[in-house]
Order: structure tokens, then C-alpha cells, then sequence
């Protein structure tokens, strides 16, 4: 095969997408499911957000715009980032992208080739392996630990670190644990940095408004001693329900940032228009939305792991942050891929397997809770039913 194209094969998936492909087809069928497979809020975009990209429509903002987005909202990310966590940013190194992936897609690129490895966690968002592998790099697992309250282990993270990695990648709060690292542990994480200056880091933070318990979310950005080598992903999918607007950020540090707009140039040119003057009304507008919407995940949160508790084999952490819950099910007799699966063929309940996150996903499924509390009570029924039917 060529060479190239050898590459492309090593191109891994979500498989979230496929489950929602299966769920689809079953429900065409006339099947009744439900689906806590995938990882969008399900709720619609403030409406306000809506109409100031209806307005630049009518405006005339049909054109291009700057490869690294317009200028005031890049202005607006660096005011909110101030506005939330008290830090500097220069609009200068912000860059408006296509979606968070694009900013992890963009960072592994720079950072993997033979030879190199790069640290993610696992399980984790697929995305990162993916993408190590394409590069030809040799992807690193840092391991997310349930008895480490699926939280990174500075200790363990550092443990990792050969001469030969380039990239570290955190997420906090994560996909798919639920899990938030504590700022003691990124603390100790960043003064072990200290020691490997050559290693950059990746922070995906685009879960960063979705704590629970009081809990702050700590931003990597607050420690000024890494930001020349740290790149930060965000953006409005989850925080602002736009997943399918394509939108989100990430800050550089210089020199990676004028690579990060080439590769806009190279591939597409820029972030359409319309939803950039959406991005500057959902970071300038009213954030009641924003609240209410979590203060609603953090209900049903409580409904999940409540129900999953009660299921026969299954027990499941509190998560801290985003809104998954990860119970752990190997108590239940079930390969988890394999009860992934069941659910939906069988009872009708969308989950993905946790192995789809990475070889530490065996033994727990994700459940999204982006879903009505109605629907989640509904799912939890059909599970217990199915499992005690099986037992
Ligand atoms: N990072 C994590 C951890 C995610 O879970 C997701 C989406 O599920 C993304 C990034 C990508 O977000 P976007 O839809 O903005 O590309």
C-alpha cells in the first residue's frame, strides 16, 4: 500500500457516531429508543445567540473573516477568560476554530511524528488516539483511575515522561469519567512539568463550566510558568448548546499560534461568518442560560447515579463535572462492549462501551445524561429489567 495512504488506515473513530447511526436505524424501524449514547447537551442555543447570527446574516457578513476569526471575538474569548479566572490573555493568540477538535487535531499534528510519543488520558476522548496514531507517534495512556476519583495522578502523569515525548494531553473536567482532577494534584502536575521543559501541553477544557458541588474549575492558563508551551482547547459546544455551529477557540503560545493559522489557511480559510457573531453574543450576552442548564445536568445527575446504584452489578462514582456518568459493570457478568450492545439491540437503550475510550474503559459503559430526566428514569427501567432478566 502507499505509504500515505497506510497512514489514513491508522485513523481511528467515535464510536459514539456509530451507535448513534445504529440507534437511528433502529428508531426508523419503528423501535422505541433511547439515547444516552451521545455527547451534546440537549438543549437549543439561547435564542439571543440565534439572532445575532440571523443579524450578521443580514448585515452582509457573507465573507471571509481572518484565519484566526474576527478580531472582537477573539477580543470577547479573552475578556470572558479574564471575567472567569482572573487571567491575561492576548487576543493576539487566540485562535477561532471549526470546533474543539479541530484545536486537538491541529496540536497533535505539530507535535507527532515517528519516534515521538505523546500522553493521553485512558480512557478518553477517542479522538486523541486517533489522531497519535495518524501522526505515526506512539501513543502514551496515562491511566484514569475510578479510585483516583477518575482524576489525573500528577505522580503517575509525570511517571510517563520520556526523553522522547513532545505532548501531553489533559482534560478536566472529562469525557467519558465525569471525573475533574483537584488543583492540588494540577498543581504538583505543573511543578513536575518544571523538570521537562521540551513537553507541551494540550489542555482540553471544554467542559470547564460544567463543575458540580461548588467545585471551580481550575483553567490551566492560571500558571504562567507553562504558557509557553501550553495550548488551550475550548469553545461553544457544550457551554452554549451549539455543537452543530461548528465553533470553538484555542489559546497558543506565539510561535505555535502563526502554524495554527497557516494550517487554517491550508485547509478552511476561516470559521463561517455568522456563527462568530454568534460566539461574541454567547460570551457577551447573559449567562442565565448557561446556569440553568447545568443546574439542570446537576439534577439528573443525581438521578443516574442514584438509578445506576440500585441496578443489580453495577455501581457508579458521582461525577464532578460534564455530563456523563461511568459505572463500573463488571460485576454484572457482562464484557462491557458486549452489554453495551445488548442495551441496544435489546432493550432499547443507547450506552457506549467503555473499552471505545481506551483498554482502561473495560469494565464500566457511558451513560450521557444530556437527556430528560423522563427518559433517563425510563432508560434506568428497561436496564434493571434487562439485567435482572439475564441474571
Ligand atoms: N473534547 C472533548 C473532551 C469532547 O468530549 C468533545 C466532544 O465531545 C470535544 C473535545 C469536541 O468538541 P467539538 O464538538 O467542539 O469539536
Amino acid at each position: 500500500m502507499l505509504k500515505s495512504v497506510a497512514a489514513f488506515e491508522r485513523i481511528g473513530e467515535e464510536n459514539a457516531f456509530a451507535v448513534l447511526a445504529r440507534a437511528t436505524e433502529l428508531a426508523a424501524r419503528g423501535r422505541d429508543i433511547i439515547n444516552l449514547g451521545i455527547g451534546q447537551p440537549d438543549f437549543r442555543t439561547p435564542d439571543h445567540i440565534v439572532e445575532a447570527a440571523v443579524k450578521a446574516l443580514r448585515d452582509g457578513h457573507h465573507g471571509y473573516t481572518p484565519a484566526t476569526g474576527i478580531l472582537a471575538l477573539r477580543e470577547a474569548v479573552a475578556a470572558d477568560l479574564d471575567r472567569r479566572f482572573r487571567v491575561t490573555v492576548d487576543p493576539g493568540l487566540v485562535m477561532i476554530v471549526p470546533g474543539g477538535k479541530v484545536t486537538m487535531f491541529m496540536a497533535i499534528l505539530m507535535f507527532g511524528e515517528p519516534g515521538a510519543e505523546i500522553l493521553y488520558p485512558d480512557p478518553g476522548f477517542p479522538i486523541y488516539r486517533s489522531m497519535i496514531e495518524f501522526t505515526g507517534a506512539t501513543p502514551v495512556p496515562v491511566p484514569i483511575r475510578e479510585e483516583n476519583g477518575f482524576a489525573f495522578s500528577a505522580a503517575e502523569t509525570l511517571s510517563l515522561i520520556t526523553p522522547r515525548t513532545r505532548l501531553l494531553i489533559l482534560n478536566s473536567p472529562a469525557n467519558p469519567t465525569g471525573g475533574v482532577t483537584p488543583k492540588p494534584e494540577i498543581d504538583a502536575l505543573v511543578a513536575g512539568l518544571a523538570a521537562h521543559p521540551d513537553v507541551a501541553i494540550l489542555s482540553d477544557e471544554i467542559y470547564g463550566q460544567m463543575t458540580f458541588d461548588g467545585l471551580a474549575h481550575q483553567t490551566l492558563l492560571a500558571y504562567p510558568e507553562i504558557r509557553d508551551r501550553l495550548i488551550l482547547l475550548d469553545g461553544w459546544s457544550k457551554t452554549y448548546a451549539m455543537t452543530g455551529w461548528r465553533l470553538g477557540y484555542s489559546i497558543w503560545p506565539k510561535r505555535l499560534h502563526d502554524l495554527a493559522r497557516k494550517l487554517a489557511v491550508n485547509s478552511y480559510s476561516c470559521v463561517n461568518a455568522a456563527a462568530q457573531y454568534a460566539g461574541i453574543a454567547a460570551l457577551e450576552g447573559p449567562q442565565d442560560a448557561v446556569r440553568d442548564m447545568v443546574a439542570e445536568f446537576d439534577r439528573r445527575r443525581a438521578v443516574v447515579v442514584e438509578g445506576l446504584n440500585a441496578l443489580p452489578g453495577i455501581s457508579c462514582a458521582t461525577p464532578k463535572g460534564a455530563f456523563y456518568a461511568f459505572p463500573n459493570v463488571s460485576r454484572t457478568g457482562w464484557k462491557a462492549k458486549a452489554l453495551a450492545s445488548a442495551l441496544l439491540e435489546e432493550a432499547g437503550v443507547a450506552v457506549i462501551g467503555g473499552p471505545d475510550f481506551g483498554v482502561h474503559g473495560e469494565g464500566y459503559i457511558r451513560l450521557s445524561y444530556a437527556n430528560s430526566t423522563e427518559n433517563i428514569r425510563r432508560a434506568l427501567e428497561r436496564m434493571g429489567e434487562f439485567l435482572t432478566a439475564k441474571a
